[in-house]
């Protein structure tokens, strides 16, 4: 039950429109939290949606995913074996600055007197527009138009077209197009979820240039050694006589131009900003690559930009649309808000993984963390596999740095860090940090599920098996068989999913999801030496890997011990929980939320109450291994406890609810879900979106909704009837090369192949069959079964 309120934004504050999020009013209170929800970004480079002009400002953002800075993590108390650099995502130089002045006065958003405003983040399109009819004190009134994009065809590249006419005069109007380097001044302000500020220096500047319309700067981050070169270039249409000046320095950079507007001759500035990082290639290297950029840009011209910008997105959303419709105004556009987040966090990651936040805030430092796999795998898997894969690949890349790892918590195999840029570990708190070993099996989930989706099994033995081996090898050391439980395989000393519980013994969703790992490295060893010697032979030689000890994983498997209290039927979250001392909800008023903002870790520890979805996730994810009456007592002790302190919660409640039957309150979760930002439910949106929450939004609707499961790749729905007024929910599904849609409407749901030879799935109880010859099924909706609702325990 989550313990916090949705405040929906008024009607007038984003309108609904199915395509669009805008805004028809400035409204300086909600700056911070606007500069997140108008963020940019194509999954390399991210802008936040703050003005062009410069100010009002609450956090310039400009990042470049993976693009980091190290720190040396400072104990009070050293011990053995933790983790010693912290890592932290970069802001780097603001580039998308233009200032503009008519008759010396600068157009300042807050008093400027606005006839017209609006701004629009256009999701078909992937621009920021913005429409501005500003009057100045003296009467002129001026007409401010810019549009923003940040390519997803071309992933360095970022461009603005800022134009501006005076209407009904002439008047003299600079526009200064600017880069601004600035040394990050946030610090945490005891908020463990916003990133550390630096007290160091951490962009060395390593050369400037201004050339023409063209400036270049470029750095090297102090500790980590990364390199970045930042270019701008501009384009100018207009009949309007006018002049400019170029100038920079190690941190600034400026074109100014000097207009005589003159009255209704528009002047049009295109600017083109490039960042190219890199982890080894010098600074003049990155500055030739950014000349390159930027001439190729200046020769294509903006609207080609534009142009390649709809192709990449009409592909999108015909692979990824969910279509809604008939419920709240607004739920359109809601959904289509998220989605679009996770293109505009995943699209052109290639090399990296999925920050938190995605590159729209300093939120988690930028660090990669379950979340990916767990939470946003499954939308990309079924809609973008290239770039599921990329993702999985990028793990591959990180597995001898968690191999390392393993070494340094005395532990065979690998262990993948709890949360990373770089690969290593960077969680300076062990408990709600490195103890999450389930982050090894959450990656084998992922992959497991991915082959399943798309039947790439080349992937699956080239890099997928080194992983499970390793892997494997952890689980088989970490566990032991333990006399007191009857000689059954026990994981001691680890935090699961729900992290108001750490280094708990037998977190029941870690043997789990440890035993799936276990298996799946078994089965795909003994698959790969009876079906590709070669491949088999390749992997012994990357591993060492034998028979006898694939043998191991198999026991530690079968016997893996899964709580289970026969007195309550319940599955206990861990070997102690069922003992610790109630919460007492009643008198924690919801503002004391989240508590890991208002209590001490050891008071949280010491109670059952819960972060985040941790038995109830196991019930989604591994949903076999528990009969109905199970999930359905899991559910209703669980629950009430858990808090929902975690945006990575609601959404798994709302597809268990759904399955359980809890219509009503599987509506609320996903409400919760799907307003997790656009309501900033969790109160921080100012630092960046809540990626897993919103990959979550789409497991909400498929899953949840439309009751969809996939478990050992066979296809199942069991559609629920639409709730809340909903007439239909439509969306696309790409399953090993063909494309399934699905639609469902009051009384029906019809399956259609859109590409393909032929896909089965189960539907309730029939077998569907679809084929070029019968490319479409229709069937009744199947009749609810209705969940009743125990009584609140509290
Ligand atoms: C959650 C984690 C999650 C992290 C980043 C934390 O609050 O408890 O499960 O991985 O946020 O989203």
């Amino acid at each position: 039950m989550i313990r916090r309120e949705i405040r929906i934004p008024p009607e007038y504050v984003y309108p609904a429109d199915d395509w669009r999020l805008l805004e028809k009013r400035f409204y300086p209170r909600l700056l911070a939290q606007t500069e997140t929800l108008f963020s940019l970004s194509n999954g390399y480079l991210g802008m936040r949606g703050n003005c062009e002009e410069g100010r009002p400002v609450f956090q310039r953002g400009t990042f470049v995913n993976g693009f980091h800075e190290t720190w040396p993590i400072v104990y009070a108390e050293e011990a053995f074996g933790f983790a010693r650099m912290g890592q932290t995502i970069v802001n780097v130089t603001d580039s998308k600055i233009i200032r503009l002045y008519v008759d010396d006065e600068p157009f300042y958003l807050p008093t400027a007197n606005l006839l017209r405003f609006e701004r629009v983040l256009d999701m078909r399109a992937g621009t920021l527009d913005r429409d501005i009819l500003w009057e100045t004190p003296s009467g002129k009134r001026i007409s401010i138009k810019s549009r923003r994009l940040v390519s997803f065809q071309h992933r360095h590249l970022a461009a603005i077209s800022y134009q501006v006419t005076v209407l009904n005069a002439k008047a003299p109007v600079v526009i200064s197009s600017e880069m601004v380097t600035e040394q990050s001044s946030q610090t945490s302000g005891g908020d463990p979820r916003r990133a550390r500020g630096f007290e160091h220096r951490v962009l060395l500047p390593k050369g400037n240039y201004a050339r023409d319309h063209r400036i270049g700067l470029s750095y090297v981050t102090n500790n980590s050694k990364m390199t970045m070169a930042c270019s701008i270039e501009h384009a100018v249409e207009t009949t309007c006589p006018y002049s400019y000046q170029s100038r920079c320095s190690d941190d600034a950079g400026q074109v100014v131009f000097s207009v005589d507007a003159q009255e209704e001759k528009p002047f049009q500035l295109i600017k083109y900003m490039t960042y190219h990082t890199s982890r080894s290639a010098t600074t003049e290297e990155l500055s030739q690559r950014a000349e390159r950029t930027l001439d190729r840009a200046l020769g294509h011209g903006f609207d080609e930009l534009l142009a390649g910008q709809q192709e990449y997105l009409d592909d999108f959303w015909r692979r990824s649309d969910v279509e809604f419709q008939g419920a709240h105004s607004k739920a359109q556009q809601l959904i289509r808000w998220n989605l679009f987040q996770i293109i505009q966090a995943s699209g052109r990651a290639e090399g990296a993984g999925i920050p938190a936040k995605g590159l729209t805030g300093l939120g988690y430092e930028g660090h990669y963390f379950w979340d990916t796999e767990i939470y946003i795998l499954p939308f990309l898997m079924y809609t973008a596999p290239r770039i599921a894969k990329n993702l999985l690949k990028f793990r591959h890349s990180m597995l001898d740095k968690a191999r390392q790892r393993a070494r340094e918590v005395n532990q065979k195999g690998a262990l993948f860090p709890w949360r990373t840029i770089n690969g290593e570990e960077a969680s300076a708190y062990y408990a709600a940090g490195t103890a999450q070993y389930h982050i090894n099996a959450d990656i084998m989930y992922g992959l497991k599920k991915y082959v399943e989706v798309t039947g790439d099994e080349a992937f699956l033995h080239e890099e997928g098996a080194e992983m499970l081996v390793e892997t494997a090898r952890l689980w088989n050391d970490l566990g032991f068989y333990s006399k007191r439980k009857g000689g059954k395989f026990c994981i001691h000393g680890v935090t699961g999913p729900d992290e108001y519980n750490t280094v708990v013994n037998n977190n029941t969703f870690t043997n789990l999801m440890a035993r799936e790992n276990l298996r799946y490295a078994a089965t795909t060893v003994e698959s790969l030496r009876k079906e590709h010697p070669e491949r088999f032979a390749a992997l012994v030689d990357k591993t060492g890997v034998d028979m006898a000890e694939v043998e191991e994983w198999k026991r530690a498997a079968d016997m893996m011990y899964i709580p289970f209290d026969w007195k309550a039927r319940i599955h206990p979250q861990d070997d102690s929980f069922l003992d610790k001392e109630a919460w007492d909800f009643k008198n924690t008023p919801p503002d004391k939320y989240p508590l890991l903002l208002y209590h001490h870790p050891l008071v949280i520890y010491r109670h059952a109450v819960i972060k985040q979805a941790d038995i109830v996730l196991a019930m989604f994810l591994l949903g076999q291994e528990f009969s109905p009456q199970q999930k359905k007592r899991n559910f209703d002790y669980y629950d009430p406890l858990t808090t929902g302190d975690s945006s990575l919660s609601a959404c798994i409640q709302t597809i268990l609810a759904s399955e359980i039957g809890y219509t009503e309150q599987a509506l609320e979760y996903l409400r919760y879900a799907v307003l997790m930002d656009l309501a900033d439910i969790a109160g921080n949106v100012q630092d960046g979106i809540h990626i897993a929450s919103i990959g979550g939004t789409w497991m909400a609707a498929v899953y949840g909704l439309a009751g969809m499961r996939d478990y050992g790749g066979q296809m199942s729905f069991n559609p629920r009837p639409l709730p809340g007024g909903m007439k239909r929910i439509r969306f696309p599904l790409t399953i090993r090369g063909q494309v399934l849609e699905v639609n469902i409407e009051r009384e029906s749901v019809t399956y259609s192949l859109r590409e393909g030879d032929g896909l089965v799935f189960r539907y309730g109880d029939e077998e569907i069959r679809l084929s070029p010859d019968a490319r479409s099924a229709v069937r009744p909706l199947l009749k609810p079964k209705r969940g009743k609702r125990k009584p609140k325990r509290r």
